[in-house]
C-alpha cells in the first residue's frame, strides 16, 4: 500500500527539527494522527501565529513580536552596556541570573566557516550599528566558551574597538567549551562581574 503523500509529507516536514530523523519523524507523525489530533491542530495554530507574528527586535536581534522588544524600550536598563550573547537562550540566562542591568545584542548563532556560517549570518553590520548609536561604552562579549564562541568574541572584539568602544569578555568560571545556556546562574552572575578587558 501507499502511503499518502500527505502522510509523507509530515513526515519530511519534522525532519526539520534538530536531532529528529527519519525513524522518528515518522513516530512523531503517527503519534499525532492517531493519538493526539488535538495536539497537532493546537501546534499547527501555535506555528502558523508565531510564523506571521514573530519577528526580530530591531535593535537587539531578539524575538519579538513588536519592531521594538520590550526590553529594549525599558527606560531602567543601562544604555551604556551592550552585551553580545549568541542565542534568546543565552539572553534568558543572563537575566536570570540577575547581574545585569544593561542592553542586548542577540547574534542567532556564531561564526563557524566550516558550516558555512560568515560574519553577515550573525548580523555583525547591525551589532556594530547597534554599538555606534553614541550611547554605548562597552561591549560585554558573552559567547559561548567553545572554539565557535571564542573565535566569535575575538572578532567582534577587533570590531568594535577599531570604533573606540570598551570591548570586554565574561570571566571564566565558566567551563572550557561551555555553553552560558547550561551553567548555573550564580556561575554566570561570578562571569559577568569578574568580566575582564579584550
Ligand atoms: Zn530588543
Amino acid at each position: 500500500m501507499k502511503t499518502p503523500s500527505a502522510l509523507e509529507e509530515l513526515i519530511a516536514a519534522l525532519r526539520c527539527l534538530p536531532g529528529v530523523g527519519p525513524k522518528s519523524a515518522q513516530r512523531m507523525a503517527y503519534h499525532l494522527l492517531q493519538r493526539d489530533r488535538e495536539g497537532a491542530s493546537v501546534l499547527a495554530g501555535a506555528l502558523g501565529r508565531s510564523l506571521a507574528g514573530i519577528r526580530h527586535c530591531e535593535r537587539c536581534n531578539n524575538f519579538a513580536e513588536a519592531e521594538v522588544c520590550e526590553l529594549c524600550h525599558s527606560p531602567r536598563r543601562d544604555a551604556t552596556l551592550l552585551c553580545v550573547v549568541e542565542s534568546p537562550g543565552d539572553l534568558l540566562m543572563m537575566e536570570q541570573a540577575q547581574c545585569y542591568r544593561g542592553m542586548y545584542f542577540v547574534l542567532m548563532g556564531a561564526l563557524s566557516p566550516l558550516d558555512g556560517v560568515g560574519p553577515r549570518d550573525i548580523h555583525l553590520d547591525r551589532l556594530v550599528k547597534r554599538a555606534s548609536d553614541g550611547t554605548v561604552r562597552e561591549a560585554i562579549l558573552a559567547t559561548n566558551f567553545t572554539v565557535e564562541g571564542e573565535a566569535t568574541a575575538h572578532y567582534i572584539g577587533e570590531l568594535l574597538r577599531q570604533r573606540g568602544l570598551r570591548v570586554t569578555r565574561i570571566a571564566r568560571g565558566l567551563p572550557v567549551g561551555g555553553e552560558l545556556e547550561h551553567v548555573d546562574s550564580g556561575t554566570l552572575a561570578q562571569a559577568v562581574v569578574e568580566r575582564r578587558e579584550v
